[in-house]
């Protein structure tokens, strides 16, 4: 029979390889310290509503109730291999990820099966949220000035994730690019980004979400930092005009989904759009991963100078605040 791989004490403390995790947070083991443990006590906080579901996990609104911070709680049942090794790779990732476009991570306390990641509250919920209720209740696709604003700091995200952490991040998409009233945008769910050793360029594993995924991953070829980008670019286009822009997603068919991405020119943005934001879309579209721009280079693509902060006053919290209030409209968003 096979070892378990971590070892669960009797007083409730979970341990696997570097990781020390109980009701008291967690710690590092083999002297290595771990920079942030900020105190959290499961008993302290205090568990809300649902505010979405991930694969493998439920995310809780809850409060501290000591300084009644409001904060996000992912609850992951650790009694499951798969799920047990996915919260370790998002552990690691989370714990060496102290960047303004990713959201940041608090604590992680375990109990009773349970695995509480303690993550930064993004009370504009995700640009998913956002489509859906623009949807609901018929209101216009963002802006041109908004998108490219949310094309530049997730862009920069993904600078970062790639160059200097040297990871593919595998599932960016709407859901996964979550905003704050304070007008930030910030990409979460790091449990699916494999860590790239640096002599292994690519990704050998198939998971996450079929519908961004690019060709050179669902025609089963190795990937990397580039799978994001095209991502991103239909993240990019489902926003701007308020659907996916693949037919076959509608229709829920996944094989002739995987035909169209596979067999069809990708898809672009119609002309009311301007030049600038066409070309990145195309650009990140791009079908040969090895022709398509790095984050690095897109961040220097002129629909991105053109939404520079310094250049464009947009006041993205006040997008946020009327995007917070449709999605109250569409009611789709849990009361407080
Ligand atoms: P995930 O499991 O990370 O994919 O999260 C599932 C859903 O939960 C997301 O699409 C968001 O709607 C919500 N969510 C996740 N993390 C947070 C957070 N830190 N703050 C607010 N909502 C979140």
């Amino acid at each position: 029979m096979d070892q378990p791989s971590f070892t669960l004490s009797q007083s409730g403390t979970f341990v696997k390889e570097d990781f020390v995790i109980n009701r008291q947070g967690i710690a590092a083991v083999g002297g290595t310290e771990v920079a942030r443990v900020v105190g959290l006590r499961l008993q302290d906080l205090q568990l809300l509503e649902v505010l979405g579901k991930g694969a493998s996990s439920l995310v809780r609104r809850a409060v501290h109730t000591p300084s009644q911070t409001e904060l996000a709680v992912k609850v992951i049942n650790v009694f499951d291999k798969d799920k047990r090794d996915q919260l370790l790779r998002e552990l690691r990732t989370l714990y060496s990820s102290a960047f303004p476009w990713l959201v940041s991570f608090h604590d992680c306390l375990y109990d009773e099966g349970a695995m509480y990641i303690v993550l930064e509250y993004m009370d504009g919920g995700s640009l998913a949220d956002v489509l859906i209720a623009t949807q609901l209740t018929g209101s216009g696709a963002p802006s041109e000035l908004v998108l490219g604003r949310i094309a530049a700091k997730t862009l920069a995200g993904l600078n970062y994730l790639h160059r200097e952490r040297h990871q593919v991040h595998r599932d960016i998409k709407p859901g996964n690019i979550l905003l704050n009233s304070r007008g930030e945008i910030k990409i979460s769910d790091f449990g699916l980004s494999a860590e790239l050793d640096s002599t292994k360029e690519m990704c050998a594993t198939f998971i996450g979400t079929h519908a961004y995924m690019s060709p050179e991953r669902l025609g089963g070829k190795p990937y990397s930092f580039a799978s994001d980008i095209w991502s991103l670019g239909i993240t990019l286009i489902e926003c701007a005009i308020g659907q996916f822009p693949y037919t076959a997603y509608n229709g829920n068919n996944y094989f002739v989904l995987l035909s169209q991405i596979l067999n069809d020119p990708p898809p672009s943005l119609p002309d009311a759009f301007s030049p600038e934001f066409r070309d990145l879309v195309l650009q990140c579209l791009t079908k040969d991963a090895e022709q398509r721009p790095s984050a690095e280079d897109l961040l220097k693509h002129p629909f991105i100078a053109m939404h520079d902060e310094s250049l464009s006053p947009l006041d993205m919290a006040e997008w946020v605040k009327i995007c917070t209030q449709m999605r109250k409209d569409a009611e789709i968003m849990p009361p407080s």
